[in-house]
Order: C-alpha cells, then sequence, then structure tokens
C-alpha cells in the first residue's frame, strides 16, 4: 500500500484530506464553468475535415453509369462498397451500404428477427417466450436501450481487455435456447477501449449455443478511429465464423458518422451473402434505394481505402491531444490514490474511469454542481444499473482542448472529494 493512498490516511488525515478538497471544490464553483464531457461527439474541428462533402458530388453517373439521383440499388453504391469491405475485412459482395446511422441497421436487424426471424431460424424470434442478449459491461448505452425497447433480457458478462469475457459468455449461451445474441463492440469499445483479440473472437465464433441462430452484433463502430501510429487491425470475425461453421453468426456494422460527418454519413451492413440477402429482403419492403448521391459524395471524397486511412490521421492529430490531457490529468491527480483505474486506449471516442465503489453517482452530481456535465453514472450497464456505482465513461472529444482541460480538473477534484466523503461517513 502506497502512503499516498487514502485508506492509508489517519482519520484526522482523512478528515483534513476532505476539508481540502471541497475548498478546492468550491473554488471551481466560483468559476461558473459550463462544460460537457457527455457524448461521444466529433469536434467541429473534426466536421471540417469532410467540409469538401458539401461540394459534391461532380456529376451524378456511378461507375457502372446509373444515374444515382434515381430510385434503385439497394445494396448501395458498389464503389463505395469496395472501399469499405477493404476497410472492414470482407468481400464487396458481403457488405451493404445505407443511411446515415448503423444504430438504425442494428435496429432493422433485431426487429426483422423478431418479425421474421433470422435468416437461420426456426421461427420469429417473438415466438419465443423469452428472449435475452448476453451483454459485455461496461458497454454502449444505445445499446442497451434498443433492447429495452424491443423487450430483450440482458445478461451481462465482464468486458476484458481482450474482448468480451469467452469463458462467462461460453457458459451462459451453451444451455439457455432464450440467449439469441449478444453485442460486441471489437475494436476501441465504448467505453472500455478495449480491442477483441483474434482468439477471443475465435472463441465467441466458435462456441457451442444452445440458439441454433445465435447472432454476434459486432458493432465496429470505431475499427479505424486510432489513437495512436499502430493501426490496430480488427479480428477477422466473418472467416472465423465461416471456418467454424457457423457462418451466419455474425452481423457487422460499421458508420462514417465519426469519419465523415456524423449526422450525414453513410452505414454499413456486413455478413455472409445468404444475411446480406435476408437483410435486402425485408428492407426492399421499406425502401427503393439509399441515398446514392451520399454515396458518391464519399466515393470522390475518399478515392480508395487508403483516402479513408489517410483521413482518419487528420482525426488523430485533433483528437489525440485531448486524450492524452485527459490521461495526464487522470495521472497527476489520482495516481497511487487507490481510490481509481482507468483505461488507457489507443483507439474510439472514451476513457471508461473506475471510481471508488459506491461514488460513481455522487461524483457526477458533484461534477455538475460546478458546471461539467458527465454521462449519467450506470449509463454504460443495461438499465442504468451500474451494480457497483464504480464507473464513468468520459467522452473528450467534442469540447476544444482548453476545455477537456477545464473539465478533467473538475473530474480529478469530485473523484477526490467524493472517496473521502465516502471513506470518512464510517469514522
Ligand atoms: N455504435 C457505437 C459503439 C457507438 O459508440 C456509436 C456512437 N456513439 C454508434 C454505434 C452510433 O453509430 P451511428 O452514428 O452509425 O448510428
Amino acid at each position: 500500500m502506497s502512503s499516498s493512498e487514502l485508506s492509508a490516511l489517519s482519520p484526522a488525515d482523512l478528515t483534513t484530506f476532505v476539508a481540502t478538497q471541497r475548498t478546492a471544490y468550491d473554488a471551481l464553483k466560483a468559476k461558473e464553468l459550463k462544460l460537457d464531457l457527455t457524448r461521444g461527439k466529433p469536434s467541429a474541428a473534426q466536421l471540417d475535415l469532410s467540409e469538401e462533402l458539401l461540394s459534391l458530388p461532380n456529376g451524378h453517373t456511378s461507375a457502372a453509369g446509373t444515374d444515382v439521383r434515381n430510385y434503385g440499388g439497394l445494396e448501395g453504391l458498389p464503389e463505395l462498397r469496395e472501399i469499405f469491405a477493404e476497410l472492414l475485412g470482407v468481400e464487396p459482395s458481403q457488405i451493404i451500404a445505407g443511411g446515415n446511422a448503423s444504430l438504425t441497421l442494428m435496429s432493422n436487424t433485431l426487429i426483422n428477427a423478431l418479425l421474421h426471424g433470422a435468416v437461420d431460424s426456426e421461427r420469429p424470434w417473438s415466438q419465443e417466450e423469452t428472449i435475452k442478449f448476453v451483454c459485455p459491461v461496461p458497454g454502449y448505452d444505445r445499446h442497451f436501450a434498443l433492447l429495452e425497447s424491443l423487450g430483450i433480457e440482458m445478461v451481462t458478462v465482464p468486458m476484458t481487455d481482450d474482448g468480451p469475457d469467452p469463458v462467462a459468455t461460453a457458459a451462459l449461451v451453451k444451455d439457455d435456447p432464450s440467449i439469441k445474441g449478444m453485442w460486441i463492440v471489437p475494436t476501441y469499445a465504448n467505453p472500455a477501449g478495449s480491442v477483441c483479440t483474434q482468439e477471443v473472437a475465435a472463441a465467441l465464433t466458435s462456441m457451442p449455443t444452445a440458439a441454433p441462430d445465435f447472432k454476434i452484433f459486432w458493432d465496429n463502430a470505431y475499427a479505424l478511429h486510432h489513437l495512436t501510429a499502430a493501426e490496430t487491425k480488427s479480428a477477422d470475425v466473418l472467416s472465423l465464423a465461416t471456418a467454424a461453421g457457423n457462418p451466419h453468426r455474425p452481423v457487422i456494422f460499421a458508420s462514417t458518422s465519426k469519419i465523415t460527418f456524423a449526422g450525414s454519413g453513410v452505414a454499413f451492413l456486413a455478413g455472409s451473402v445468404d444475411t446480406i440477402a435476408w437483410y435486402l429482403k425485408h428492407l426492399s419492403k421499406s425502401s427503393i434505394g439509399p441515398d446514392k448521391v451520399n454515396h458518391l459524395r464519399h466515393v470522390q471524397f475518399f478515392k480508395d481505402a487508403a483516402g479513408v486511412r489517410a483521413h482518419m490521421d487528420k482525426h488523430r492529430a485533433i483528437i489525440a491531444p485531448k486524450f492524452a490531457e485527459v490521461q495526464r490529468a487522470l495521472t497527476d491527480g489520482l495516481e497511487g490514490r487507490g481510490i481509481a483505474e482507468w483505461t488507457k486506449p489507443a483507439g474510439g471516442y472514451f476513457v471508461s474511469l473506475d471510481v471508488l465503489d459506491g461514488t460513481a453517482s455522487r461524483v457526477v452530481e458533484l461534477a455538475k454542481g460546478v458546471g461539467v456535465a458527465l454521462t449519467p453514472a450506470g449509463a454504460s450497464f443495461p438499465h442504468g444499473d451500474d451494480p457497483r456505482d464504480r464507473n464513468i465513461r468520459l467522452a473528450p472529444t467534442m469540447p476544444p482542448l482548453s476545455e477537456v482541460a477545464a473539465a478533467m480538473e473538475v473530474v480529478v477534484t469530485c473523484v477526490l472529494l467524493a472517496a473521502g466523503e465516502k471513506l470518512t461517513s464510517g469514522l
């Protein structure tokens, strides 16, 4: 135990410590801050990187000579699908390009499985008495909200540094046919930042499941969003699943929301050729074709996969200093105190901060009291319920660097104060 650990302080020193943090907190209040670290949105400077999109496309003709202004081409523009097939490690025949939100593709996939059954289901999922999904935690709050809205129950497994705990997952799914699927954010997970290794992906794609139509919702929202020069490659989930005899198990999602415009990008769904055919069959009832003008504009903007990678380097130059500031503040303020642990992601949009058990809600409340909005405590857990009340998701991309620094000073003070309050409460 290091001497700077709070739990090593005598009761008198602890009381003094709390008083010092309270004074620091009151000084922050006087600054009348109005800062926001809540959501993983790109900053205006990042959106500006894609400004040229607003003056594209030049012309309106696809490589095959079709007029992109017209109906048709439900699977999306082939030349755009080719670029993202390469980037996501699938064949062009295994990917479709849609509208601007991958979340909509996830929702549609679930709803189609409920109403019609998945590509390999015996009957619609809605005919089962109960349906459950495995949710690695901490995880993405909108995944959980979507399941909740559809009446799908959630069972949790721990998110490890290498992806969802494969042993815990395998134990859950092997005897319970009501577990129809699981979420994975494989690369730079939201919020843990962890990367699902090829070994974990192999375990999850090959594990025996009581449900014959078990699905892995492989949400690769941050596949290309590196914070370092090491461009971590995502596990090759489709090849692994195919080799394991479960080719229809993965459904892959991605989008350019954090590559071009969050409000006007392109979303992708990939999977086995049969999965694609299944998705398009249902989509054809609700759409005559996607926004191919936007597809063409993206093709002309990027030109090829290398163009996308080069573009992501520009994002990195803008956001890496913000993540570095988060690390600096947490290290300077909290390291060695025995009250907090946090992730050091090599990509993605978040830092996951675990504070002293039972104090996360208090930290968020304290931060709000001095004008800093944090994601609600518990948001990274199903139903917003963090059983240990310790996890806080930090999202530093949107505010300018100076605001990230100011907000992190608040976070550190609030973590220290809340821990001090908790440790003195039993004195
Ligand atoms: N998946 C994850 C893991 C995300 O973090 C986000 C955005 N916060 C999304 C999906 C949303 O993607 P889209 O904008 O394509 O709907």
